[in-house]
């Protein structure tokens, strides 16, 4: 098969494309043959050293979506020809066909494109584990998505709507806003003009919102915590750097600070998470977006375009 194969850490041309073994399903494993690739963050930080050691070469990904081609001896849930999104993989999802555990995969179902399928599994179990398992989202509440037009954002602003909460979600550009929009948020406003934070509070009605879902903490987190309401609570979900917070914000509102990173989900919690997002895909509730289609041998542009502003849903990889 085809894959990416990275043999020592660095910039986007550390990813290679070229031939590799094709996995064999063992003992409580699944071969999937890949039709689409998720893009996330977390694979360039992977492929920059930025996450410890690694075996080389090693191919980066542990999102994608296809097809059940093979199946090891004791597996009963999944058989050859279903359709499926990987959350997280044994061989890496940058290829033609890649190795899960079955607790890796999970079914997709058919109103649900390839595409589709490969920008579930890290963005839309995130949301899903930063409004529920950290930020105890409650219907009713008010809920701020600092970052709502890519890849996590998209996905909280369905999630939450579905829910009952009231949406307001920050877009960079005028195309991601229209988008956040579209989505399902009830008001959208601009992180990058000056009165923003204001608007939040003339939005809630001076009281602040219940909870924030915070993708850049490091320009955000000391802003944040003056636009809480109280007993409010701010996830941080992405952070690129440090930041310096007036810790008195937060006594004032007996208010948290809650951070998260989805490796640390527990094997039920990840279960529990994938089944309300089937039902959710299920119901037509959520509807994943794709922003853009890069082949899989041009990965290492993938990883530029992923870094760069002006995000617009997920980027996927055809292979
Ligand atoms: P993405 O698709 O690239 O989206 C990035 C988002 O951040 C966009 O909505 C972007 O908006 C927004 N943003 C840019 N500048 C901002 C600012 N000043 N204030 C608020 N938002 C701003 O990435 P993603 O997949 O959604 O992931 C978002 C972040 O969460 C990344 O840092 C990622 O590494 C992290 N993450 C963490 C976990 C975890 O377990 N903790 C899991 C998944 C992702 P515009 O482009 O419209 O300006």
């Amino acid at each position: 098969m085809k894959a990416i194969r990275i043999y020592n850490f660095g910039g986007p041309e550390v990813l290679k494309h070229e031939q590799a073994p094709d996995p064999k399903a063992g003992p409580g494993q699944v071969v999937v043959r890949v039709k689409a690739v998720g893009v996330n963050p977390v694979d360039t930080y992977i492929r920059a050293g930025g996450y410890g050691d690694r075996s080389f070469p090693f191919t980066p990904g542990a999102d994608a979506a296809g097809i059940v081609e093979s199946v090891g001896p004791d597996v009963r849930t999944f058989k050859p020809g279903d359709r499926v999104y990987t959350h997280g993989s044994l061989s890496g999802s940058y290829a033609e066909l890649v190795l899960c555990g079955e607790n890796q995969i999970h079914p997709l179902p058919p109103k649900i494109s390839f595409n589709q399928g490969a920008a579930l599994g890290v963005p839309f179990a995130t949301a899903y584990y930063a409004l529920f398992y950290r930020g105890c989202a409650m219907p009713g509440e008010t809920l701020l998505v600092h970052g709502a037009s890519g890849g996590v954002g998209t996905a909280a602003v369905q999630i939450a709507r579905a829910h009952g909460l009231t949406v307001i979600g920050t877009g960079g550009t005028p195309k991601g806003r229209e988008l956040i929009a579209k989505e399902g948020a009830h008001h959208v406003l601009d992180h990058s003009s000056a009165d923003y934070l204001d608007q939040v509070m003339k939005l809630t009605g001076g009281k602040g919102v219940h909870l924030i879902l915070e993708m850049l903490a490091n320009v955000n987190l000391g802003n944040d915590l003056k636009i809480l309401a109280t007993h409010g609570r701010v996830v941080v979900i992405g952070s690129r750097g440090p930041v310096q917070i007036d810790p008195r914000d937060m006594m004032g509102r007996n208010a948290d600070i809650r951070g998260m990173t989805l490796f640390l989900a527990t094997g039920p919690e990840l279960a529990a998470t994938h089944a309300a997002l089937g039902a959710g895909l299920e119901n037509g509730s959520l509807r994943p977006i794709i922003g853009r289609e890069i082949p899989l041998a041009e990965a290492a542009r993938a990883h530029e375009e992923v870094m760069k502003a002006g995000a617009y849903g997920k980027i996927v990889l055809i292979p």
